[in-house]
């Protein structure tokens, strides 16, 4: 079935692509109704859609414990904007030039009142699903600005304040003006602020995402590409949108001294940076030998454990305040 709905359909000179995703469900194993059969098959279809497109799948009882969970995650997330369990940590990003703090991440942690805290890999997803990231995403970027103006005017300026930015709100007609009114309202200089996107969202729809970028540019704003070398990379995006930095993927950074596959692409993308003038970060850098590396070849920027985890906003000032140890930086 999978194959020939994959054909082309011919309609009006165009070959039209459809595909499908098939969930299977069996009576009497997985269901004596319909109903139960349906609902079934549905679970075991969102299953093979989480695997990839264009597969199928048939249903096992597991799968229920994983629906009912995330049904449970959908209906909690509903409430954390009114019931204020959200909040933002920040990890430091350090300038290998400088040895100092030349900005920060903000990531979002969600404190669920009986599971305790909730990894954002396990409820962003969710929150894209359902359309719940509108709401967040907007809440995280107001919440970050207002933070970098707060800590400027305190004599704690950050020089670049990073906000991961998901493909569904990056893709929303009022993504762009969203932006601007959170700027306009907070007060922060637009030049502090970088937001990180995906691979993935430059891919689809060029003439949109160009158009976009190129607005952001225009007032100051910047961009990354997080988890570089992770998506579909197609490199000549690189050169037709205009973004400022990439985000080498702490996959690639955990085995640099290791692997030398790993070594060579980390090299590669920090020559390809500095020949396409993009600063490089590279993230995860959790030992003083990746450190090594990196500043051997010259990476602009890093961030990791090494030199600190995600923080509760008054630990991340005082950081500011104090900068990072020289121990750490050699
Ligand atoms: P990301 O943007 O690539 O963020 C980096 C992740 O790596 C963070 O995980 C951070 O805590 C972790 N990390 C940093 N240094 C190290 C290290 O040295 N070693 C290891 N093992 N990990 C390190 P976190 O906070 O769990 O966030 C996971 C992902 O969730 C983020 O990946 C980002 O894609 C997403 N995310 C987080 N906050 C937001 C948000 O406000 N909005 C959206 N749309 N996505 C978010
Ligand atoms: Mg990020
Ligand atoms: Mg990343």
């Amino acid at each position: 079935m999978l194959k020939a709905v994959a054909e082309a359909h011919p309609i009006d000179q165009h070959d039209l692509h459809v595909t499908a995703t098939v969930g299977v469900s069996i009576y009497p194993d997985d269901g004596r109704e319909a109903e139960t059969l349906i609902k079934n098959a549905d679970t075991a279809m969102y299953h093979a859609k989480e695997n990839g497109r264009q597969d199928y799948q048939f249903f096992e009882p597991a799968m229920n414990v994983r629906a009912v969970e995330r049904q449970s995650i959908e209906e909690s997330l509903r409430r954390v904007l009114e019931r204020q369990e959200l909040a933002l940590h920040y990890q430091p990003i350090i300038s290998l030039k400088t040895g100092q703090i030349c900005g920060g991440e903000a990531l979002l942690r969600w404190t669920h009142p009986v599971r305790g805290p909730v990894s954002p890999a396990q409820f962003i997803p969710v929150a894209e699903d359902c359309g719940l990231i509108l709401p967040i995403g907007k809440w995280v970027l107001h919440e970050a600005c207002r933070q970098a103006r707060a800590w400027s005017d305190a004599g704690l300026p950050l020089a670049r304040m990073a906000v991961n930015i998901s493909a569904i709100e990056f893709r929303d007609v009022q993504f762009l003006k969203g932006v601007l009114t959170i700027l306009d309202d907070t007060h922060l200089d637009p030049k502090s602020l970088e937001l990180e996107l995906t691979e993935s969202v430059l891919m689809k729809r060029p003439e949109s995402t160009e158009s976009i970028l190129k607005t952001l540019r225009a007032t100051g704003v910047r961009v990354a590409i997080d988890d570089f070398g992770t998506g579909y990379s197609s490199l000549s995006y690189l050169k037709r949108f205009p973004i400022d930095a990439l985000k080498i993927d702490q996959s690639f950074v955990r085995q640099i001294t290791t692997t030398p596959d790993d070594t060579a692409i980390v090299t590669a993308v920090i020559s390809m940076g500095q020949n396409l003038q993009l600063r490089v970060v590279a993230e995860g850098v959790e030992t003083r030998a990746e450190l090594a590396f990196l500043q051997a070849h010259q990476c602009d920027e890093a961030q990791g454990y090494h030199f600190g985890r995600p923080m509760p906003p008054d630990q991340f000032a005082k950081l500011l305040q104090a900068g990072v140890s020289e121990a750490v930086l050699h």
